[in-house]
């Protein structure tokens, strides 16, 4: 997926398959019902977001924690990495959770595992 060109930075968005869903479009944990649309994608299967992308570290990229969407990726599995060099989050270590309760996303990166230095 290298779309990037040289110059000023043009927005790239990457087209995923839906971590949450993993693709189908429907609610994977039957909260509502089987049949309801995965609120992530809006049961396309396929999401956007700008890029450059990275795995979501709170999540480890599935989208989820436990049975809701992961807040820091709002379900995606991925986020967007800014243009500049990121460093991995002190307090987590990088692993964007937070320290008594790995359901919550840590509070320094918001979840990312990385911190702009
Ligand atoms: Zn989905
Ligand atoms: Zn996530
Ligand atoms: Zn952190």
């Amino acid at each position: 997926m290298k779309r990037a060109r040289m110059g000023r930075n043009p927005v790239v968005f990457e087209e995923l398959t839906c971590a949450f869903c993993h693709g189908r479009g429907r609610d994977p944990f039957d909260i509502m019902s089987a049949r309801s649309t995965c609120c992530v994608c809006g049961g396309g299967g396929k999401v956007r977001v700008q890029g450059p992308v990275a795995l979501c570290s709170h999540c480890n990229g599935s989208g989820a924690i436990k049975t809701l969407t992961c807040t820091t990726c709002g379900g995606k599995g991925v986020v967007s990495q800014p243009a500049v060099p990121v460093v991995p989050c002190p307090m987590c270590q990088g692993t964007g959770d937070d320290a008594s309760a790995p359901a919550i996303p840590c509070l320094k990166c918001r979840g990312t595992g990385w911190i702009i230095d």
